[in-house]
């Protein structure tokens, strides 16, 4: 028997809500019971896990996308270059909306980068559903590279910009006979 999800992968189990195969990446352990993950996100936005029960300790497996209850792999990693160099833009591929903050005037600015960069992994990970961790870091060295790309591209930019505006005024002070200041 092969996961739902995963056509590709050998089941472990099956959800006992929905019924259908999983395979250890979407197997979530919820009480000691087996679950699929798409189940345990509808109990836990349906609050049927209320609010006294510790979910993070009760909930076990791919927690992705369950909220800020929700436990957060130790393997993600400390730090996220998407979230520290693109901010919001990282923000809405991720649905962390806290990344919007960095449009406060001065401290926004400032703050969130590095907010993003430590938190982003949790964040992200807590707000949608993810494959797997291994889908999940995929995809954020996804955004590390863009992140990177951009940032380099636009120093280019900015520099080409700088050189080119000083030339015009070194060549404009020279057409007019004064020698330039340094
Ligand atoms: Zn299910
Ligand atoms: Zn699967």
């Amino acid at each position: 028997m092969y996961c739902y999800h995963h056509p590709d992968r050998d089941a472990v189990g099956a959800c006992v809500a929905c019924n259908e195969a999983v395979c250890p990446e979407c197997k979530v352990e919820y009480e000691g019971r087996v679950y699929c993950n798409s189940c345990v996100q509808r109990m836990v936005s349906g609050d049927s896990i209320t609010a006294s029960q510790p979910a993070t300790v009760l909930i076990t497996g791919n927690t992705s996308g369950m909220g800020s209850k929700a436990s957060v792999p130790r393997e993600l990693g400390e730090w996220n270059w998407g979230g520290f160099l693109l901010t919001w833009v990282w923000g809405i591929g991720n649905n962390v909306w806290w990344s919007f903050l960095v449009f406060i005037p001065y401290l926004g600015f400032m703050v969130m980068p590095w907010v993003l960069a430590f938190k982003g992994n949790q964040w992200a990970w807590q707000s949608r559903r993810w494959d797997s961790v291994e889908h999940f870091k995929r995809v954020q060295h996804t955004w590390t590279v863009w992140g990177l790309g951009i940032t380099i591209a636009v120093t280019i930019l900015l520099t080409i910009m700088l050189l080119l505006g000083l030339g015009l005024i070194v060549w404009g002070l020279q057409q007019s006979g004064t020698q330039p200041f340094w």
